[in-house]
């Protein structure tokens, strides 16, 4: 009998890395790795408490909190904190271990953490929502600090929970300090955070686009196929737009918004303010399908994500949550034309879709694809925190540009990172693209391992 996992999303993130490790040559010159890797895989702490809240009825209600403290080799655990139904230790688990390597990719001093609660936002109110905040960081302010761990936003969880959730921490404390990344620009947020994710995630897709075409091609005319209209979708989107490119879908858990012609217009920038709004209010995009221009120009799909449903795309960013890339939907991306996949979400494809992208990098057929992880691709977020964090401890706020320079840096850092590793472990076939998967996994836990050695926690 097939024993299943216990805990399914974080066995798929451990073995996507470890096979990749396998697959190198870094165990063969490493051996030692091997065991960095099983210690690796063991959170240094998990905090599991319960969170007992009052609803607008007056009625009790209660749910699951978590702060997974990873790894802190490379400085405070950093991560994000996702509300929402799914959440469970499997998830928090996952997105933990995955935010290890991602941060050490970054460049910057930032170990890997997750948290969160199962507590469903959807059709809350906002007081109901800052009572919960308050109840969640009454537990969680024992546990974290500016210099032991650092949370910040995920799914569920943007710039008005992060202020709830400071406000108490700081009178739980007494203490004015960067203890969350994502707040607020008058008190001590960053320019720039809350577009980096989407951002940071377009810089990187240049860099793929310039290195695939020997500078010969941008995103400039690009079709540029999105999943998701949150904080990531939206700024990736917007981005696309305003360097030329145009967006051909986006989606919620609901349904999926694709245009009728994927040669005539994409998305405005209006239009993603308008999704934007709606998205503040809690609402569905659907509220759009039956409204001009969205009727005319766009076709709604219930259930549906927009990857089977696109004629024509050349580049495909899911943004929206892990394992929303399927093996069929890769191979229908695959059939669409898809040059790019970079990944705004968080283990965004299965293991299954990626096999079907990393066996299609030869650049000598006439369907093959450049696959990048969310690990590298999506760091951007994290890496303007670490920026957030910096500000915070000198008392400074760095102008836009100067974030955004940074923000750009850091993206080509990593673009470059995983690439020279990718060409220095793992064989790459004659005319094939390398593989940023293998080059990213490599290099963020060469350096985590390194870490850890260096302070005793394997040897
Ligand atoms: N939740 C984001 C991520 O997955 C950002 C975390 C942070 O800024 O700490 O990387």
């Amino acid at each position: 009998m097939a024993v299943l996992p216990s805990e399914p999303e974080f066995e798929q993130a451990y073995k996507e890395l470890a096979v990749t490790l396998e697959n190198s040559t870094l165990f063969q010159k490493y051996p030692q790795y091997r065991k960095a890797l099983r210690i690796a895989a063991i959170p240094e702490r998990v905090v599991q408490f319960r969170v007992v809240w009052e609803d607008d009825k007056g009625e009790l209600q209660v749910n699951r909190g978590y702060r997974v403290q990873f790894n802190s080799a490379l400085g405070p655990y950093k991560g994000g904190l996702r509300f929402h139904p799914s959440v469970n230790l499997s998830i928090l688990k996952f997105l933990g271990f995955e935010q290890i390597f991602k941060n050490a990719l970054t460049g910057l001093n930032l170990g890997g953490g997750k948290g969160g609660a199962d507590f469903d936002p959807k059709g809350k109110s906002d007081n109901e929502i800052r009572k919960f905040c308050v109840a969640f960081m009454t537990e969680l302010a024992r546990h974290i600090g500016p210099d032991t761990d650092v949370p910040a936003g995920d799914i569920g969880v943007s710039g008005r929970e992060i202020g709830y959730l400071f406000g108490q921490y700081k009178k739980i404390r007494n203490q004015w300090e960067g203890v969350l990344t994502g707040k607020g620009n008058s008190w001590g947020g960053s320019l720039i955070r809350p577009e980096a994710t989407g951002y940071g995630l377009i810089y990187y897709v240049q860099k793929m686009i310039e290195y695939a075409t020997n500078g010969k091609e941008t995103i400039a005319g690009k079709r540029v196929a999105i999943s998701g209209s949150g904080n990531v979708a939206q700024y990736a989107a917007l981005k696309t737009i305003q360097l030329g490119g145009k967006v051909i879908s986006m989606s919620d858990s609901k349904g999926a918004l694709v245009v009728r012609d994927v040669d005539g217009e994409g998305f405005t920038p209006q239009e993603i303010e308008e999704i934007a709004a709606l998205k503040v209010e809690r609402q569905q995009i659907s509220i759009l399908a039956n409204k001009e221009p969205y009727a005319t120009k766009y076709k709604y799909i219930e259930n549906a994500r927009p990857w089977t449903h696109l004629p024509k795309v050349d580049v495909a960013l899911p943004c929206a949550t892990q394992n929303e890339v399927s093996g069929d939907d890769a191979r229908a991306l695959i059939a669409a034309g898809t040059r790019y996949v970079a990944e705004g979400s968080n283990m965004g494809s299965t293991q299954e879709a990626i096999d079907v992208f990393e066996s299609h990098r030869e650049t000598n057929t006439a369907n093959f694809v450049w696959y990048a992880p969310g690990k590298a691709a999506n760091l951007g977020g994290v890496a303007v925190s670490g920026l957030e964090m910096a500000q915070n401890s000198s008392r400074e706020s760095w102008t836009s540009e100067k974030v955004d320079q940074r923000l750009h840096q850091i993206m080509e850092n990593c673009f470059n990172l995983g690439l020279k590793t990718a060409k220095e472990y793992v064989k790459t076939p004659e005319g094939a693209l390398p593989s940023l998967l293998a080059g990213s996994n490599i290099a963020g836990f060469i350096k985590v391992a390194e870490a850890m050695h260096d302070q005793g926690d394997w040897w």
